[in-house]
């Protein structure tokens, strides 16, 4: 069997935020969605909610700038991209590189954190009421749609950048 992915069907996400929360109790100890590795944003103009995780990117740019090597990939834990943070140096050079918003410097640990799929327990699609995030083998999952969905987000969040 191949390795699991983690897939988004924004179609079903009501807005909750119940991913965010606990995607924080788990990594913090504490509810506090600023500290989420997924972001539950609102697109006003359309009306609708884009539940934002990280692709675990076959070419990860994070990967690919970080200086120290902090943020690597594990093949043999379902290809996750992962970051040490005891090999963080808190250089944000990886949330500059990556073109989907994240990852994420946590002010209070001072480095940098990011989806590491709660090691192999994701929290987000255990807890998700209407499965909009779900954990799925990736030889299933239509990677197809996931890329084209992938590369609509990076265009909208461009457009929003400006
Ligand atoms: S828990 Fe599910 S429905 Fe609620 S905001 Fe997150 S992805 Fe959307
Ligand atoms: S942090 Fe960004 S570039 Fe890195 S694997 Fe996740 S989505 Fe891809
Ligand atoms: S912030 Fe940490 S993980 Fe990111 S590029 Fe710098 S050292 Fe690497
Ligand atoms: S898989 Fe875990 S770390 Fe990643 S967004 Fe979901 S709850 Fe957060």
């Amino acid at each position: 069997m191949g390795h699991k992915v983690l897939v988004v069907d924004q179609r079903k996400c009501t807005g909750c935020r119940q991913c965010e929360l606990v995607c924080s109790v788990y990594h913090t100890g504490a509810s506090n969605p600023s500290r989420s590795r997924v972001k539950v944003v609102k697109w006003e103009s359309v009306g609708i909610y884009l539940p934002m995780t990280c692709n675990h990117c076959e070419v990860a740019y994070c990967v690919e700038v970080c200086p120290t090597k902090a943020c690597h990939r594990e093949p043999e834990k379902d290809n996750r991209v992962v970051i040490n943070k005891n090999l963080c140096i808190g250089c944000r050079t990886c949330i500059v590189a990556c073109p989907f918003g994240q990852p994420f410097f946590d002010h209070q640990e001072r480095v940098t954190v990011k989806c590491d799929y709660c090691d192999g327990d994701p929290q987000c699609a255990t807890f998700c009421h209407v499965k909009a995030i779900s954990y799925v083998d990736a030889d299933q999952a239509n990677m197809a749609k996931k890329k084209e969905a992938a590369h609509k987000l990076a265009d909208l969040l461009k457009q929003a950048r400006g």
